[in-house]
This record gives C-alpha cells, sequence and structure tokens, in this order.
C-alpha cells in the first residue's frame, strides 16, 4: 500500500481553505496548511509535501512569487505546484506557467474535478488504487 500523500494548501481565506481540507481529506490525503506565502515557502521547505495548492493573492507573499520562489531551489523545484486562480485571472494560463506553476484551478473549486485533476499527479489514496 502506498504511503498516504500529503498535500499544502496555500489559502488566505478561511473558508476556502476549509472547504479544500474537507475534500481532500475524504479523499485521504493527509493535509497541511499555510495562509500566506511566506508560511508556504517555509512549510514546503520543512515538510516537503508530495503536491502544493497556491492561492495567488495572500498577504505577506503572493502565491505567484512563492512559486517562483520554490522552483527556483533545489530543494522544492520538483514539487508540484497547483494554482488556485479567481475568475478574473482565468484568462492568465501563459503567465501562471511562466510562473512555474504545472496547472491551475478555477475556484470556486468544483468539489468532483478537483480529485481528478489531483489523480493526475499523486497515487491517489482511496478510490484509484
Ligand atoms: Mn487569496
Amino acid at each position: 500500500m502506498n504511503r498516504q500523500q500529503t498535500i499544502l494548501i496555500v489559502e488566505d481565506n478561511e473558508q476556502s481553505r476549509l472547504l479544500l481540507r474537507d475534500i481532500l481529506t475524504h479523499y485521504g490525503y493527509a493535509i497541511l496548511e499555510a495562509r500566506t506565502g511566506v508560511e508556504g515557502v517555509k512549510v514546503a521547505r520543512k515538510c516537503l509535501p508530495d503536491l502544493v495548492l497556491m492561492d495567488i493573492q495572500m498577504p505577506e507573499m503572493d502565491g505567484i512569487t512563492a512559486t517562483r520562489m520554490l522552483k527556483a531551489d533545489q530543494g522544492t523545484n520538483r514539487f508540484t505546484i497547483i494554482a488556485l486562480t479567481s475568475f478574473a485571472m482565468s484568462g492568465d494560463r501563459e503567465m501562471l506557467l511562466e510562473a512555474g506553476f504545472d496547472d491551475y484551478v478555477a475556484k470556486p473549486v468544483d468539489t468532483r474535478q478537483l480529485p481528478q485533476l489531483l489523480k493526475k499527479y499523486l497515487d491517489i489514496g482511496r478510490d484509484g488504487e
């Protein structure tokens, strides 16, 4: 059996963070949380998650800067980082990929589509074995 995989949620909006945590724990993932880009980079370096879900607009440091930092660092540059984008940013695909994001999902997050997307990048815990 695979070890439980860990997803780091970097998101300043509490409601959004709780929703993501509920969905992802249901699918068997272990969850880490951070509320700013600075905290996200810190937790990512320390805890080495299998995948990062990264909000864009956050206090202290935005998700684009945080992702650039993680992708520039040898210890963390292989992490899969998926952007959580607002509707207004849906046209900015090129910019997100250029910043180093591996993929992106639009908020509000579709609770069925997100686990499907994660399966592309992770060995899913519960229903995909
Ligand atoms: Mn935000």
